[in-house]
This record gives C-alpha cells, sequence and structure tokens, in this order.
C-alpha cells in the first residue's frame, strides 16, 4: 500500500511507497529518470544504473508508459524534479488488474454470472484467460495477476465457490510442459514460503509436524493412464471411456493411488477449452493439463493456440461465434508468440495446503448458494 501521493510533504531521507501510472521515461545513458504521476501531480524517481540492482532498472525502464507500478524508495531533495524531491528505489512492482466485468466468457456460458451494463448485456468474468492472453500480444512477454473470479456454479460443495481467487500466469515462448515446471515452482515455492514464514501460525492451527513441503517433481500422467488407472481400484460403479470429464470419486481414487501432487496430461481435444492448442502430430489430444493434489484439482492450464486460423476453426467446431470474440482474435491476426499458462485456484490451495474440510473455512466472506451476506 502506498504511505502517500505523490505531491505530498516529504522530508528528505526518508522511506517511502508510491503508487501511480508511468508517465514517462527519460533515459540519459548512465542515468535515467522515470516520471510516475497519480490525481495529485508528478514525481521524479532516479536509476543511477552502475549504482543499483540490475533488475530494479530493468523494471524500472522496460516497464510500457502509462503502466500501474509502485516503487519503495527513498527520498531526495533535487530542486531540478518536478516538485523539487526524487526517489531513489530500492523496489518497484508492476501492478496488473484485468477488468472483472467483461462482453463474454470463458469456460463455458452455463458458468456466467449476467449483470446488466447500463443497457446491454455483461457478466462478471470467469477467468482473466483471455486478458492475459491480450498483453502477452501487446509485448510483455510475462503476466502474472492474482485477482478474483466469479462462477454461477450451480452445485454446492466443500470444494467451489461463487467468487474466487485465481493466481495467473502467462508467459510467451515457453511450452506447456515448460508451464508445468513453472506450476511444480510456484507451489513448491509456496509450501516452503509458509513452512519457513509461518511456523508460529502452524503451530496454532496444530499443524506444525505434519506439515511437509512437496517434492518439485510432480508425477506427470497422461489421461489415458489416469482413466486406466481410475477403473482399475474398481471405486466407480460405471467404467469411465475415453471422452469422459474426471468424476469427483474417480479424482479422489487416483489421488489415493498416486499420493502426491500430479499433472494429468494429453487430455481429448473436445474436453479441453477452446483457446488450448492440440498436440501437432494428434490433434484428438490437447496441451491442456491439470494439476491435481489427491483430493482435487488446483489447476488447469496448457499451451495456447496462437495461430489466427486454428483459433478460429476451434471456435466454429465449439458452437462458438468468432464475431463475439473479435476483441481477443483479432490480435492474433497480427501475429501472436507462442505462448502458455495457467491458473491455480487461490482457495484451493490455502484448503488442501491446511487439510480444512471445507473451502468456505479459506475465506473471510465466502460468496455460494445460500449466502450474498454479509
Ligand atoms: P472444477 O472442475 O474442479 O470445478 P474447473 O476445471 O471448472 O474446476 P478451471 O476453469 O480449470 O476450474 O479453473 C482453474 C482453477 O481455478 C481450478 O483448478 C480451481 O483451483 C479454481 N477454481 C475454479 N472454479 C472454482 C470455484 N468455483 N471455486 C473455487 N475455485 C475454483
Ligand atoms: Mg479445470
Amino acid at each position: 500500500m502506498q504511505d502517500r501521493t505523490l505531491t505530498a510533504e516529504v522530508t528528505p531521507g526518508d522511506e517511502i511507497t508510491v503508487a501511480g501510472w508511468v508517465h514517462e521515461i527519460r533515459d540519459l545513458g548512465g542515468i535515467a529518470f522515470l516520471i510516475l504521476r497519480d490525481r495529485s501531480g508528478k514525481i521524479q524517481i532516479k536509476f543511477e544504473k552502475d549504482e543499483m540492482n540490475d533488475e530494479i532498472v530493468q523494471t524500472g525502464l522496460d516497464v510500457p508508459r502509462e503502466s500501474v507500478i509502485s516503487i519503495t524508495g527513498v527520498a531526495d531533495d533535487e530542486p531540478r524534479a518536478p516538485t523539487d524531491v526524487e526517489i531513489v528505489p530500492t523496489a518497484i512492482e508492476v501492478l496488473i488488474n484485468t477488468p472483472k466485468i467483461v462482453a463474454t466468457g470463458t469456460e463455458g456460458g452455463t458458468e456466467l454470472f449476467p449483470i446488466t451494463y447500463f443497457g446491454e448485456e455483461a457478466f462478471m468474468n470467469q477467468s482473466p484467460q483471455l486478458f492475459k492472453q491480450l498483453m502477452i500480444g501487446s509485448g510483455l512477454e510475462r503476466v502474472f495477476e492474482i485477482g478474483p473470479i466469479f462462477r454461477a456454479e450451480e452445485h454446492n460443495t466443500p470444494r467451489h465457490l461463487n467468487e474466487a481467487t485465481s493466481i495467473d500466469f502467462e508467459s510467451a515462448f515457453i511450452n506447456h510442459a515448460e508451464a508445468m515446471d513453472a506450476c511444480e515452482y510456484v507451489v513448491t515455492a509456496a509450501y516452503q514460503g509458509v513452512a519457513e514464514n509461518c511456523i508460529t501460525e502452524l503451530e496454532t492451527l496444530g499443524l506444525r509436524d505434519g506439515f511437509s513441503v512437496p517434492d518439485e517433481s510432480f508425477p506427470r500422467i497422461s489421461y489415458q493412464e489416469a482413466i486406466e488407472r481410475i477403473n482399475a481400484t474398481g471405486e466407480l460403479d460405471e467404467q469411465l471411456v475415453w471422452g469422459d470429464d474426471l468424476p469427483t470419486d474417480g479424482e479422489r481414487a487416483l489421488g489415493a493411488d498416486v499420493g502426491s501432487h500430479y499433472f494429468i496430461t494429453d487430455w481429448p481435444s473436445e474436453i479441453k477449452p477452446f483457446y488450448i492448442k492440440d498436440h501437432d502430430d494428434d490433434k484428438t489430444l490437447s496441451t491442456g493439463f491439470d494439476m491435481m493434489h489427491p483430493q482435487m484439482e488446483l489447476v488447469s492450464g496448457g499451451q495456447r493456440e496462437h495461430r489466427y486460423e486454428h483459433l478460429v476453426s476451434g471456435f466454429e467446431q465449439q458452437g462458438l461465434d468468432p464475431e463475439q470474440f473479435d476483441y481477443y482474435t483479432k490480435m492474433f491476426r497480427y501475429g501472436m508468440p507462442p505462448h502458455a499458462g495457467w491458473g491455480l485456484g487461490g482457495e484451493r490451495l490455502v484448503m488442501t495446503m491446511l487439510g480444512l474440510e471445507n473451502i468456505r473455512e479459506a475465506v473471510l466472506f465466502p460468496r455460494d448458494r445460500q449466502r450474498l451476506s454479509p
């Protein structure tokens, strides 16, 4: 959180955090200035390249104009700066949120909450998917967002909310296997962070002894193998066949069999969304993957279809009108880098990490079929 507006009084030597829009970047070689703007005015941020951490210099000077960023640094007197003050940064964070009121869905029409938007039909966004991809196309090579998603889930289960938090990642120039590597890394790092920094909290919850950080190499199991293994457990009344979605009891049976976090890969193309790429050598197989905790799905991801003609024909095959998604497909006509990514359910991560019985215990004000207030 920022401490102050950009033009508030400050004492030289103070450490402060400010946030605003990138108004201008002036790179003079050894020294560069970023002018940050908010409703109150502007402030100068100084980068003396040889004297600063390279990562800070790069983040600060590569960020596109009008990006929203937050900067922590030390204030200094500088009569030539717009407010007589400049900041020497010690940390920079790029803040990006995608819109939550949208014109179309991404994950299938039935789970959309409709709203009225000045007389027009609109929806609460189910996923930042299409917007993450637009930002990849705009030249932001890697995109991260932690934000709300809204799902009109009809059923009442211990692992579904109607308002949830999605931890999203998207990167240009990687494939689905590399996206899986990043997913393993992030989940393992989250466990490690909790193990190292939340000792008191784990003790309070009585979890200190049982808490273990997963091994970073989550097994990768194909969908074909997954249905065979589920069928072999004998837990289901009916045998699964190719093309079936995995039922909850099937996921549990397989999870018990595997015994750790794992991936399910190579799904039938027809049950993965339109924006996921099929394998080049077998169009019936999707590069989509799910990352599973033994009890439930935590992540869905995949390599994205970046070729315009393939994307549009995928829409038609799924009975969607490409015209409605013009805002999305337009970008692909001008050339889109190959890219991949995923979305991780924040509450499900907390729930499985802490062994909570119900996802509602991981949220302050859960939204479900019965609960709209408080
Ligand atoms: P499920 O089949 O378990 O309902 P999904 O496949 O519909 O999940 P995705 O669209 O793949 O969900 O969303 C990515 C991730 O976001 C999921 O793996 C899950 O962790 C989380 N998520 C999705 N919907 C919900 C929800 N209603 N409540 C809580 N988390 C959710
Ligand atoms: Mg999924």
